[in-house]
């Protein structure tokens, strides 16, 4: 029923002379998202505004979702659009517009008109009680409430006139594209996916490492880690996902160094490697889904340890959050399901049953000189053979 959607967009707003380049990015964010709902729209920005127009037939609901994953929207507004055709018809597009959206008509309600439009000639406030008084002709059962209406009615005049009285949350944050780009970590689990969201709505474009150990992880394992990133892509757009064969330089630290060591030092390989990925894609910092405490590999300690490796700065955006604070989050974004379906992971299968917790620098230097002889050719080798996907 509803041909355009009006888009609000908040902390963008407040960015000064950046502010175009935000916009320009949100509507690109939007665009892209809607490619992927079936129907024609135009995206059109004017005024400190977005609208959408659906220019075929669209599915409402699948609209409205896809735009609630598009990060720098603040509310999602179906309006009906109108031309100006004095206060009149205006009084009957309103009356009209509350006959197609609302079946009752016993609402309490108030009008508020913006008129962005200076040469509009009547003030907002006899726009406002003209209409009021044209609805209460019409739906005898409706009152005005102008402190706390349960429907609270807007009209903007502009060039074309727009009504609409609901505002549909969107995901806020900041729209994709405006804050560099940022390497995550991605593994199968819960907290890799959420930090990768988190920090995409801060406006970051993601691109993404997995680290693989065939025949010891599965395809089954690797396809998880895709389709996990598919999911995050329904918020931060394309990713760039490089799948890592880390067999061998696991198998290399399982052979030369001691067993409660192996985490750390794999997961200092793991950084160092991400770094240089990271470098090839123009990405400006790692992005991990550690929490402080959660895993012996997860002490101040150890995160500090496996930090000493890493010149960019690394993003734990779940860094202070319980488990379950996490979990509600992969629910919010549709990845908790995926996530937890039961495939190995190249970290659980080399672990010692008693893994340092507190781990010391030079002892973990130490025991990676053992890896002297062969290391750097195997990162190297890991490097090259890399596969990237595309995912979208
Ligand atoms: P997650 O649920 O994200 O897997 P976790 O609780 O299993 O986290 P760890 O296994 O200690 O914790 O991993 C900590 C972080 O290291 C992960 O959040 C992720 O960013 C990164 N990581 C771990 N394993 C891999 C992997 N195989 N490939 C890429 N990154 C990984
Ligand atoms: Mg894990």
């Amino acid at each position: 029923m509803f041909r355009t959607f009006l888009i609000k967009y908040g902390e963008i707003a407040i960015k000064g002379k950046n502010r175009h380049l935000f916009e320009e990015a949100l509507v690109r964010q939007i665009r892209h998202a809607l490619s992927k709902v079936d129907g024609e729209f135009t995206v059109t920005r004017e005024q400190g505004r977005i609208y959408i127009d659906c220019e075929s037939e669209y599915d409402y609901e699948e609209t409205v979702e896809a735009l609630q994953r598009v990060f720098g929207i603040v509310g999602i507004c179906p309006v009906m659009k109108v031309e100006d055709r004095g206060l009149d018809e205006l009084g009957s597009d309103v009356i009209r517009f509350l006959e197609q959206v609302y079946e009752d008509h016993s609402q309490t309600f108030k009008v508020l008109t913006r008129r962005a439009k200076k040469t509009y000639p009547i003030e907002s406030m006899e726009v406002n009680s003209e209409l009021g008084g044209r609805i209460l002709d019409a739906f005898p059962d409706m009152r005005v409430d102008v402190h706390d209406p349960e429907l609270l009615i807007h009209v903007e005049i502009r060039d074309m006139i727009y009504i609409y009285s609901k505002i549909i949350p969107g995901p806020g944050g900041m729209p994709v594209g405006t804050s560099g780009r940022a390497m995550l970590l991605l593994s199968g689990g819960i907290d890799s996916p959420v930090a990768g969201y988190m920090i995409g709505k801060r406006g970051v474009v993601i691109d993404a490492v997995y680290f693989h150990a065939p025949p010891y992880t599965s395809d089954r394992a690797k396809q998880k880690v895709v389709d996990l990133a598919k999911l995050v892509a329904r918020y931060t757009g394309p990713i760039r996902l490089h799948v890592v064969n880390f067999t061998d330089i696991q198998l290399y630290i399982y052979e030369k160094c001691p067993h409660d060591e192996l985490t750390i030092i794999m997961r200092r390989y793991m950084m160092m490697i991400a770094e240089r990925f990271a470098a090839l894609d123009g990405s400006m910092a790692l992005i991990t889904g550690e929490s402080i405490g959660q895993v012996a590999s997860q002490t101040i300690q150890s995160l500090a340890v496996t930090n000493e490796v890493c010149k960019l700065p690394v993003f734990r955006p779940l860094i202070g959050f319980d488990k379950q604070e996490i979990v509600e989050v992969a629910k919010k974004i549709d990845t908790f399901e995926t996530s937890i379906l039961p495939y190995e992971d190249c970290c659980t299968i080399f672990v010692a049953k008693h893994p340092v917790t507190k781990p010391n620098l030079k002892v973990i230097q130490r025991s990676e000189c053992k890896l002297q002889e062969k290391i750097d050719e195997m990162v190297e080798t890991a490097v090259e053979s890399a596969e990237t996907i595309c995912v979208e």
